[in-house]
């Protein structure tokens, strides 16, 4: 094989996990390679997920304020209106100012870019199926990091048209009168505030007894009660069970107490999850076996089963988050750079970018309880904090969990304007495995909302200054 064609590292997929990889490795002097199938690099979280999902939710915020907060203030918006097809124009124009500075992050590190279907082809071999012709690399170290796809429900299939996934979701050219979303998870949650806040009628159906179900139960009832106030509905305890047509019009079927609900609906979003995105890889080539729900196992250093291969970010167990796919990518090129990479799985923050945010890393409440673990838990409102009066975020709190023999902060839940910002002072101090008096006595400026992680701290001592 021509030297051209033979790397150290090749990444398959450039997302968060696989174009940061392909930098970290170019940093370390390997000659790296990476492979993706779509027409841009950036992967789900740039093209079809974090990226465009952050830009309307800023859009409709700004849109949701003028029409419902600017008058206070005193700014006069009368005759307001919103063009849906320059909204999305603006979140394309942020994406694909982003997809364009991945190519550029490749071209400054001198990565190869190849355009095409990457699949295991045989010991340190991969093909790359282009769009006209077949190439073949060769790579001491090869990576996959092939991400996600979204999950469709067998008795509720994607059509592109009124049943749809994110993707789809992203992207309406007009208003649906009336969305159906089933999950009340981080995606349901933020596309569904989106249309909510641009006049659909939005009713989120979810199967669990609580919304955004990985946060404790006092900051998902009131994250219920908020959002509820926005216009979202919230059907909880309930399985969707089918879709059908009466009098033209679709209608969502579901159970809740055992008795029969509907939902009449112009576009059903489902967003309950997403799998792992393994198809035609060629794994059986080599040899791998992906695990019950279709993800690569991985042993020490994120190594597969087979010797060379790696796998990181989505395609591997753990939280589909795209932060947690970018440390695995840094840790696994350094350990095959001969380094000490390491991924700090105990904080990994959680963020759902809703109006007021929700945010958490560590241990919830519930989950010090189940592993037996004897906590003291801080609380402080923001309805206590200067900053958050004078700019309208008195909705929500700052919640510290620290153990009870050691101070040492387990977890910490945040629900408030924000708090995706606010969570890193949090994560950094556990990260150095900090205690809630640490928190607590470290100077946050004032006038911030920050402060309110401060009192927490302080809180979990029962030493809380501006509480009442
Ligand atoms: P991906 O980003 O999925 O990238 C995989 C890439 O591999 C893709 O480009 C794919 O085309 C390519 N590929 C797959 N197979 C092949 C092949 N055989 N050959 C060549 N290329 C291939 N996470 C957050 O942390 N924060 C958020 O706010 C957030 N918001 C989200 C909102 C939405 C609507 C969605 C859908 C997801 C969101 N996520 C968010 C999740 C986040 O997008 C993923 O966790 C992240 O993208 C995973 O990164 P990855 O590199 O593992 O895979």
């Amino acid at each position: 094989m021509s030297s051209e064609n033979t790397f150290d590292l090749i990444v398959i997929g450039s997302g968060p996990g696989g174009y940061v990889a392909a930098i970290r490795g170019a940093q370390l002097g390997l000659k790296t390679a990476i492979i993706e199938k779509d027409k841009t690099l950036g992967g789900t979280c740039l093209n079809v997920g974090c990226i465009p999902s952050k830009a309307l939710l800023h859009s409709t915020e700004m849109y949701h304020f003028a029409g419902h907060g600017a008058a206070e203030h005193g700014i006069d918006l009368t005759n307001l209106s919103i063009s849906i097809e320059q909204l999305m124009a603006k979140k394309d124009k942020t994406v694909a100012q982003l997809c364009n500075g991945v190519q550029f992050l490749m071209k400054s590190n001198k990565i190869k870019v190849f355009n095409g279907f990457g699949m295991l082809a045989g010991e340190n071999k991969v093909r790359v199926k282009g769009a006209k012709d077949e190439t073949e690399l060769s790579g001491k170290h090869i990576l996959i990091a092939t991400g996600s796809s979204t999950i469709e429900l067998p008795f509720l299939k994607f059509d592109g048209e009124t049943v749809v996934s994110s993707d789809q979701a992203i992207a309406f050219d007009k208003v649906p009168e009336k969305l159906a979303v089933v999950g009340a998870g981080a995606i349901g949650l933020e596309l569904g505030s989106v249309w909510a806040r641009l006049g659909s009628k939005v009713e989120v159906i979810e199967f669990l007894p609580n919304i955004a179900p990985t946060f404790d139960k006092d900051v998902s009832k009131m994250a219920e009660r908020l959002f509820k106030k926005q216009g979202l509905n919230f059907n909880l305890n309930t399985k969707v069970t089918g879709l059908k047509k009466s009098k033209g019009k679709n209608i969502l079927t579901a159970e809740k107490d055992g008795k029969a609900v509907e939902f009449e609906a112009d576009k059903v979003l489902v967003a309950v999850g997403r799998k792992p995105y393994t198809d035609r890889l060629g794994l059986e080539t080599v040899g791998i076996e992906t695990d019950e729900k279709g993800r690569i196992p991985v042993g020490e250093h994120f190594k597969t089963s087979v010797d060379g291969i790696y796998a990181i970010g989505d395609v591997i167990p753990g939280p589909m988050l795209a932060h947690k796919a970018e440390e695995e990518a840094v840790a696994c090129v350094e350990r095959i750079a001969g380094q000490a990479g390491h991924v700090n799985y105990e904080v990994i923050p959680n963020v759902i970018y809703t109006e007021p945010e929700l945010a958490s890393v560590g241990l919830t409440e519930a989950a010090a309880k189940e592993k037996g673990v004897e906590f003291n838990s801080g609380k402080f409102n923001f309805a206590g904090n200067g900053r958050a009066i004078a700019s309208d975020g008195t909705d929500g709190f700052v919640k510290v969990t620290a153990c009870k023999k050691t101070d040492r902060i387990l977890g910490v839940q945040i629900i408030g304007k924000g708090a995706s910002e606010l969570i890193a002072a949090a994560v950094t101090h556990m990260e150095y495995g900090g205690s809630a008096e640490d928190l607590g006595r470290t100077i946050h400026a004032h006038p911030t909302m920050s402060e309110a992680l401060k009192e927490a701290g302080l809180a979990v001592g029962g030493n809380a200054i501006h509480s009442a």
